[in-house]
C-alpha cells in the first residue's frame, strides 16, 4: 500500500523529506480494526513536520507515516468490538504514556504530565496517512455515515470540544452565564470553535484579517458576526465573556486577556513560534486579571470524551457547512501540493481513496 512518509527533523533539500512510499500492508493485532483510509486533513503541525521542524519516527525506524486528522472505513473488525465492516471511523491521535502518569492512568492522556505520551502521525507512532491502517478498537470513534465527506474534520473538532469543556469547567467555579464569545482567527480551529459556540446558544463573534474568500460567509451562515477591525475595537464593543484565541499571535493573546468582560475566560489554543518579543503593560494585565476574577487557560489535544462530544457536534452541524471549510482535496499521489499554502485555503485534505477525491477541487 502507499503511505505519506517523512524523515522527521530533516529539512531535506528545501522541499523537505516528504515521499509517497510503498510500505507493507498493516496487519491488525488482537482487538484492532483494519481500516481503508479515506482521507487525512492537513494542519500546521503536519506542515511543521514536513518542513523538518517537528515529529519523531517510531523507535528503530527512520520514517514516520504522516497524518493525524483521520477518516476511514472499517474493512475488518473483531467480533465484540462494537464495530462492523463499512463503519465510518476516526482514530484517536494520542496514546497514554507507558508509566503511566496519574492523568494518563485515568484516561486523561490529553493532560499527560510527563510528556512521554505518543501520537499517531506525530510522535513515535505511524499516522493515518496511508491507504490502509489499523487502530485499537477502543481508540476508534464511529461517525455518523452522513459525515463521509467531512469526517476528517473530527480531530480538529475534538480540540475545540476540549477547549469548550475547559471553559465551562473553569466558569463553573462560580455563577456563570456567558452570553458573548469572541473567537480570534477564522482558520479551521476558530471556525469550529464558533460552530460549537453557536450550538451552545451563544452570541458568537469571529475576528480575522481577511475580508474576501469563504471565511466571512462561513461565519455569517452560522449566525455569528464576522469582524476584521482591530481587536481593541471589537472587545470594547462586544465585551466578550469568553475568548477562544486560535491564532497564537502575541498581540491578540494579550489584547484578548485585557479585553474580556468581568469574570472573563480566555482559552488559548494557538501555538506560536518561540522568540517573538512584545512589550506589554504587565501592571495593567495583572490588575485586570485580579480585579475581574479573570482566567486564562491553555488547551491542547483531546481525550476520548472529547472525540464523542465532537462527533455529536459535527453530526448536528448544518449538512453543507463543514464541507465548505474544505478548500482543496488533493489526491494521494499529489500529496506534496497539500503542504504549499494557497491564499484561500482553510482546510486542505489529502484523499487516500480515489472514489473520494474531488475532481473539481483536486485538479488545477
Ligand atoms: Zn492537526
Ligand atoms: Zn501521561
Amino acid at each position: 500500500m502507499r503511505a505519506i512518509t517523512v524523515h522527521p527533523q530533516d529539512a531535506g533539500s528545501g522541499s523537505g523529506s516528504l515521499e509517497i512510499r510503498d510500505v507493507p500492508d498493516p496487519v491488525p493485532g488482537p482487538g484492532e480494526l483494519l481500516v481503508d483510509g479515506l482521507a487525512v486533513g492537513v494542519c500546521g503541525t503536519d506542515k511543521e513536520i514536513v518542513a523538518g521542524e517537528y515529529g519523531w519516527a517510531p523507535a528503530g525506524q527512520e520514517r514516520l507515516v504522516l497524518g493525524h486528522e483521520s477518516l476511514g472505513r472499517v474493512r475488518e473488525a473483531p467480533s465484540g468490538s462494537g464495530f462492523r465492516a463499512g463503519d465510518l471511523v476516526v482514530g484517536v491521535v494520542r496514546r497514554p504514556d507507558p508509566v503511566p502518569c496519574g492523568a494518563c492512568a485515568r484516561g486523561e492522556f490529553d493532560m499527560c504530565r510527563n510528556g512521554r505520551y505518543t501520537e499517531r502521525g506525530i510522535k513515535e507512532r505511524a499516522g493515518y496517512g496511508s491507504e490502509l491502517w489499523t487502530v485499537e478498537s477502543d481508540y476508534a470513534v464511529k461517525l455518523d455515515p452522513a459525515l463521509e465527506r467531512v469526517g476528517m474534520l473530527l480531530e480538529p473538532t475534538t480540540v475545540v470540544a476540549k477547549a469548550w469543556e475547559q471553559i465551562e469547567r473553569i466558569g463553573g467555579r462560580a455563577w456563570f452565564a456567558p452570553q458573548r464569545v469572541l473567537v480570534t482567527g477564522a482558520g479551521p480551529i476558530g471556525l469550529l470553535a464558533a460552530l460549537l459556540g453557536v450550538q451552545r446558544g451563544l452570541d458568537v463573534h469571529v475576528l480575522d484579517r481577511v475580508t474576501t474568500g469563504p471565511k466571512p460567509d462561513l461565519v455569517r451562515s452560522l449566525g455569528a458576526t464576522y469582524h476584521c477591525e482591530d481587536i481593541d475595537q471589537v472587545t470594547s464593543r462586544v465585551a466578550p465573556d469568553v475568548v477562544i484565541e486560535a491564532t497564537g499571535a502575541g498581540h491578540l493573546v494579550f489584547d484578548a486577556i485585557s479585553g474580556t468582560a468581568t469574570y472573563g475566560i480566555v482559552c488559548l489554543t494557538g501555538v506560536s513560534p518561540r522568540g517573538r518579543q512584545l512589550s506589554v503593560d504587565a501592571g495593567t494585565i495583572n490588575r485586570e486579571l485580579v480585579l475581574e476574577n479573570d482566567a486564562v487557560v491553555g488547551s491542547v489535544n483531546a481525550n476520548l470524551r472529547h472525540y464523542r462530544q465532537a462527533a455529536e457536534a459535527l453530526a448536528k452541524a448544518a449538512p453543507d457547512w463543514p464541507a465548505r471549510m474544505i478548500s482543496r482535496r488533493v489526491p494521494l499521489e499529489r500529496a506534496a501540493e497539500a503542504f504549499t499554502a494557497r491564499d484561500e485555503d482553510i482546510k486542505v485534505v489529502i484523499t487516500l481513496n480515489d472514489t473520494l477525491s474531488d475532481a473539481r477541487n483536486g485538479e488545477d
